[in-house]
């Protein structure tokens, strides 16, 4: 079992209006750190936990950019016609 050690500040304002203001500013300082802007589209948004991008799918723009320059380049249609001149095999022994 761990013991958890909270430190715990106690600040006191003169007027209302002064706590109401610190209570704002500390909203306002907390919410500064979770607003982030998308590496891909440049949208802002709030982050929620590690989330790096706006959305799902710029994730996966950006990792498919990321992928597709190291793919080899590929020929579909010699492919297929290769697929095609090889006659299908009887997977059964004779
Ligand atoms: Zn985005």
């Amino acid at each position: 079992m761990t013991t958890r050690v909270v430190t715990v500040e106690y600040v006191t304002y003169d007027t209302k209006d002064e706590a109401v203001d610190a209570v704002w500013q500390s909203l306002r300082d907390q919410a500064a750190g979770m607003v982030r802007q998308c590496p891909h589209c440049g949208q802002w948004f709030r982050q929620n936990g590690k989330q790096v991008y706006c959305q799902p799918e710029c994730a996966r723009l950006t990792h498919w950019d990321r992928f597709k320059v190291h793919r080899p380049p590929r020929d579909h249609k010699a492919e297929y016609a290769a697929r095609k001149s090889v006659p299908p095999s009887c997977p059964l022994p004779a």
